[in-house]
This record gives structure tokens, C-alpha cells and sequence, in this order.
């Protein structure tokens, strides 16, 4: 067998065994769940070894992430031929993310509004949710320049860190000669991160397991009963969204096909479905959009985290149909000004809000008060948000990817040879 073959198969025996997992997870959830209440399960299995085993994975996946974000970006700016591309790279980027959310946010109002989910709701006596803060527009804008890198990056704030990391890239490769050892240097770290995320996909399959488990034998499928109009609602236009939006983007702007797309990100939409996280996703993100997908590093250290910050199309059809749900379930009717001003807050909100678990209803306080809508109107879902919170970041992270492959295209830069599994090198610079 050459190396070659050798290499797929140990890829797909992956991907097989993260699909099992996944699997494996939602039936030994639903059984766990199903069977009466024992010391040994809850404390032992469920609040012990798969506690221990899905934080321990989370924990290693958001590990890599900020220094992989740093390292790539920075070997990213340095491979560019000319660093006065970042800036259209960066526009093109931002205002692709921006039309993609605001397609989704537009969609999801529109069906939502003829299918009327809250109709009819009967509003529970005592609803109790506390809003927190969304971060002000000014503030986000402030924020983009770190003034301490350091804290920066101990706090994860992504776009932060991309600024910073896209200055130091500046600095190197305007060096010249002067640069070319730190652009090694860079270069190095980078190949010694990829290979830590190839060895953390081996224990990937356990991680999967365990959060899912934990997950499904914790939620159960009762909550979903009372607000399945609601629930199906969510999960039917994210489906929309990435069957009709995306793969007519990936058709016509990419020139590739939108399935094959779906099937290499299958395990990597996997992990955000089991994680509920695309900031957790980025390192797996990054490593299928490259030697999968054929985007080159340097686009794609820059599109991925970007994405995986700003990018939040899933977030945005939640937030469309809650705020239907919520206005139909209190008796109120939104008009035009209400749906436009949704539609404008909620592609705006996903800016600033890093891509963690639950982020999603942090903003969508925001979307709420701006749209003059009762804001404890969200305890009505929260029931339900955790299931939806994974199914939609599995949305977001592959936004994320089908916008870094029509950038990449858009740049004559997208390696079909990669595409097609024919490559002809090992990965793509
Ligand atoms: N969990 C989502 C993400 O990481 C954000 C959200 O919808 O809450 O992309």
C-alpha cells in the first residue's frame, strides 16, 4: 500500500470513528437517561469520568487555539506576496461574512414569520432571565487594538489577538532580509502546533463521546415537547441555510461541489456540534480547510478565526426565529422597522461575541431590546438552547470554511488538486 492510500485510510478511520462516536454518545445518552437515577451513573460516570474526559478535550482543543491563531496568522502575513493584499484580503473577508449573515438572519425571519412558531404559546406564570450586557458597537471597534497583548491573549479575545498577530506579520515581513530568520522561526512553530492537533484527533473520538453523552443523558428530549415548533423551526432553516445558501455560494463563486464540501467537513462539524464552541474548532477547522479543502495557509489562518469570531450565521437564524417566537408568544406584532432593525442588530452583535457556548442569547438580549421586544422573553427557550446551541455552531463553522474557500478562489488561489485528493504536495502554504 503506498503512502498515500495509507494516509486516506487513516483519515477515514478517523472520521468513521468520530461518526461512531457521535452515535455512540447520543444512544448511551438517551439510555443513561432513560433508566432510573443511581449513584453510580450520575456521580460516577456522567459527573465523573465523561466530565473529566469532555472538559479535559475541550480544555486541550482551546489550548492550541490562541497559539495557533498567533503563529499561523503570522506565517500567513509573512507568505503574502505583498502585505497591502491584507487589507483586501481583510475587506473582502469581513464584508462576505457580513452578506452570509445577514442572507441567514433575512431568511430565518422570513420563515419564521410564515410559520408562526409562537402562536398560540401559553406564556408559563413565572418567567425569570436576567440579560447580561452585549458589548456597545464603539466599545468593539475600540477594542480592536490591544493594549496589552499578553492579557489579550490569556483572555482569548480573538480579534485582538488577529490584529496583533497581522502587526507583528507587518513588522517581519517588511524586514526584509532582516526578517527571514523570525519568518523561520514562525514557520517551525507552526508545523510543531499542526502536528499537536494531529495528535489530539486521535483522542477526539473519546472527547466526542463523552460531551454528547454527557449532554443528551443530562437534557433528555422532554424539554424539546412543549417548544418543538420552536426547536424544529431552528433546525429546519439552519438545514435550508446550508443546503440552499451556502451550496449555491460554493457552486457558483468557488466552482466546487457544495457535497463533497459537506462530506470533508463532516468530522470537523462534528467536533463544533459536540464542543458547541467554533473558537474550540478553529485548530480542526483550520487543518481540514487546508489538506482537505485546498485553501492556503495564509488565507486561511486569517479567514478561519476570523470567521469563527465574527462569522455566526447559525447565531443569527436563532436570534431571527426567537425574536418571532417571543413577539408571537407575548401577543405583540413586529412591522418592517422592527424586522430591519433585527436583521441590522444581529449581523452587527455577532461581531463582538467570541465564539463560545451560549453566546448566542447573550446577543440576543441585545436583538430583543432593540427591536422594543420583552427581553425575559428568553427564558422561553433556554430550556431548549443547548441542543440548538450545537447544531447551529456546526452551521457557523462551516460558513466559516465555505467563505475561506470563495476567498481563496477569488485570490486564483484555491488548490484543486487538494480538493480532489490528488495532491501535489503535502499541504498547502
Ligand atoms: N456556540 C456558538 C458558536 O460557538 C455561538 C452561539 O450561537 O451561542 O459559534
Amino acid at each position: 500500500m503506498n503512502e498515500n492510500n495509507k494516509e486516506k485510510l487513516s483519515r477515514t478511520s478517523l472520521t468513521f470513528k468520530i461518526v461512531l462516536a457521535l452515535f455512540a454518545g447520543l444512544a448511551s445518552g438517551i439510555f443513561l437517561k432513560a433508566i432510573p437515577k443511581n449513584v453510580f451513573v450520575d456521580q460516577y460516570l456522567l459527573d465523573g469520568l465523561f466530565l473529566i474526559t469532555g472538559k479535559m478535550f475541550i480544555a486541550s482543543l482551546k489550548m492550541l487555539v490562541v497559539p495557533l491563531v498567533f503563529v499561523s496568522l503570522v506565517c500567513g502575513v509573512c507568505g503574502l506576496d505583498d502585505v497591502k493584499n491584507i487589507g483586501k484580503l481583510g475587506g473582502k473577508t469581513l464584508l462576505l461574512y457580513l452578506i452570509t449573515t445577514s442572507i441567514a438572519i433575512t431568511l430565518a425571519l422570513f420563515i419564521a414569520f410564515i410559520i408562526g412558531p409562537g402562536d398560540g404559546f401559553n406564556l408559563p406564570i413565572d418567567l425569570s432571565f436576567t440579560p447580561q450586557n452585549a458589548p456597545a458597537i464603539s466599545e468593539i471597534i475600540i477594542n480592536l487594538v490591544p493594549s496589552n497583548p499578553i492579557k489579550s491573549a490569556a483572555d482569548g479575545k480573538m480579534l485582538q489577538i488577529i490584529v496583533f498577530a497581522i502587526l507583528i506579520g507587518i513588522g517581519i515581513s517588511t524586514l526584509g532580509k532582516d526578517g527571514k530568520r523570525m519568518t523561520e522561526f514562525f514557520s517551525d512553530a507552526n508545523k510543531v502546533l499542526m502536528q499537536l492537533v494531529n495528535l489530539l484527533m486521535f483522542f477526539a473520538p473519546f472527547g466526542v463521546f463523552a460531551l454528547i453523552t454527557r449532554v443528551f443523558a443530562k437534557q433528555g428530549f422532554a424539554a424539546i415537547m412543549p417548544l418543538s415548533s420552536y426547536f424544529l423551526t431552528v433546525l429546519g432553516i439552519l438545514m435550508v441555510h446550508l443546503f440552499l445558501s451556502y451550496s449555491t455560494m460554493l457552486l457558483i463563486f468557488a466552482r466546487i461541489n457544495p457535497f463533497v464540501v459537506l462530506k470533508k467537513m463532516r468530522p470537523t462539524m462534528m467536533f463544533a456540534f459536540s464542543t458547541a464552541s467554533s473558537n474550540a474548532s478553529i485548530p480542526i477547522t483550520m487543518k481540514t480547510v487546508c489538506e482537505k479543502l485546498g485553501v492556503p495557509r495564509s488565507i486561511a489562518s486569517f479567514t478561519v478565526p476570523l470567521g469563527a469570531t465574527i462569522n455566526m450565521d447559525g447565531t443569527a437564524i436563532m436570534q431571527g426565529v426567537a425574536t418571532v417566537f417571543i413577539a408571537g408568544a407575548y401577543g405583540i406584532d413586529i412591522g418592517v422597522s422592527e424586522f430591519l432593525m433585527v436583521i441590522f442588530t444581529a449581523t452587527l452583535a455577532s461581531i463582538g461575541t467570541a465564539g463560545v457556548p451560549g453566546v448566542g442569547l447573550i446577543t440576543l438580549a441585545m436583538v430583543l431590546r432593540q427591536a422594543g421586544l420583552p427581553v425575559e422573553g428568553i427564558g422561553l427557550i433556554m430550556g431548549v438552547d443547548r441542543l440548538l446551541d450545537m447544531a447551529r455552531t456546526a452551521v457557523n463553522v462551516f460558513g466559516d470554511a465555505a467563505v475561506s474557500c470563495v476567498v481563496a478562489k477569488t485570490e486564483n488561489r484555491l488548490d484543486y488538486s487538494i480538493y480532489s485528493d490528488q495532491p501535489t504536495h503535502s499541504s498547502s502554504v
